[in-house]
């Protein structure tokens, strides 16, 4: 693992035509770990696969991978504990953990979120995973998640694309990384089965699963736009068998207009450097929405600091949400775009010898 983020951020190979150190690469064995679980909840025949974080650049091409001694300095202490606390997480997934309770007293879940809070969490909220949000050819141990945000500074992020914005980003990754596995292991040590998903990649669509737990509505730019923190987030889950979460009513989500204001702004959209962004979302075989063009997006994210202009440039990030909120006359014409969760009746059983 050491090695891996000395390759990506500190200058492997550093031949002119060496290619970009792989990211999927690396989050392919910590995927692997489900093979642990002899029963899994699984994908939907709908169910799309996980974005892939590759360009096919050189390294040369690739900001992270060409950085001064300074900003290495900076991003060691963000990488290393991230990466070490996803693969910590990955662990977890061994298979042997026997939970000996599925039911959590109200108290157990205010002193969860308290203690997520005390570690910089922002929201949280509870979602029963429909089975399109798994990605295509991933499962996930339980149906059940936990899912909460982490907040991004203005002041870094409004300098996108840089140095300084993807240091956040990646401030918001270690912290997300840190908060899920101090909960998964507090939920242990009272008997609930608890799996943290990784603060990068992931098995599930981390927006969808927000929006259907209530914490905000996905924007044009397809990212979570929150009360609390506008655009300015970074989501990450739990996977847990607890079975009387307080789940939300998808069809009674309050932030849906969001996407009416959408309609009128596309900031996003004019503002995009390679115009990735779609005019308007498309509904997808999954029943989700595709806002954007990845491949479009991905070189030049790659390039240019992992970009976040769309997030950065977003009025709910600016002004944040009660602003805008306040000034929004409403967008009847809007055209709606609603979330379809799919259940599954039955869990993956694999057979064994
Ligand atoms: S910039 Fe405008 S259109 Fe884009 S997500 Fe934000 S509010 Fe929606
Ligand atoms: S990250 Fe940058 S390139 Fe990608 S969609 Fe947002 S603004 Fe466009």
């Amino acid at each position: 693992m050491l090695k891996q983020i000395q390759d990506i951020f500190l200058g492997g190979n550093n031949q002119e035509d060496a290619k970009a150190p792989s990211l999927d690469a690396m989050l392919e064995p910590m995927d692997k770990h489900m093979d642990n679980f002899a029963e899994f909840v699984p994908p939907a025949p709908e169910s799309k696969p996980r974005t892939p974080f590759d360009s096919g650049l050189s390294r040369n091409e690739v900001g992270l991978a060409n950085l001064s001694l300074q900003q290495k300095m900076k991003v060691v202490p963000n990488a290393v504990p991230l990466f070490l606390n996803m693969q910590r997480g990955a662990r977890l997934y061994d298979g042997k953990f026997k939970a000996t309770k599925t039911h959590a007293t109200p108290e157990f879940l205010d002193e969860l979120e308290q203690m997520a809070k005390d570690h910089g969490a922002k929201d949280i909220a509870y979602v029963k995973v429909p089975n399109n949000a798994i990605f295509k050819d991933k499962g996930i141990p339980h149906q059940y998640a936990i899912v909460f945000t982490v907040e991004m500074d203005k002041e870094p992020i409004d300098t996108s694309p840089s140095f300084d914005s993807q240091l956040e980003v990646m401030k918001g990754y270690k912290n997300m990384a840190q908060i899920s596995m101090k909960l998964a292991n507090h939920m242990r040590r009272h008997g609930f089965a608890a799996y943290p998903g990784t603060a990068l990649g992931g098995l599930t669509d981390y927006p969808h699963l927000a929006e259907l737990a209530g914490l905000g509505a996905i924007g044009y730019h397809g990212l979570l736009i929150s009360p609390t923190e506008g655009a300015r987030l970074r989501i990450n889950t739990i996977y847990t068998n607890i079975e009387n979460l307080p789940l939300a009513d998808p069809s009674e989500n309050e932030h849906l207009w969001v996407r009416d204001f959408c309609s009128m702004c596309r900031k996003c959209v004019r503002k995009c450097p390679v115009s990735a962004i779609y005019d308007e979302p498309e509904p997808r075989g999954d029943g989700g929405m595709q806002c954007i063009d990845h491949d479009t997006c991905r070189d030049y994210f790659t390039k240019n600091y992992g970009c976040a202009v769309c997030l950065a440039v977003c009025p709910f990030s600016q002004v944040g949400y009660d602003k805008v909120q306040e000034r929004f006359k409403g967008n009847p014409d809007a055209p709606q775009f609603q979330i379809e969760p799919i259940y599954l009746d039955d869990i993956q059983v694999i057979a064994s010898d």
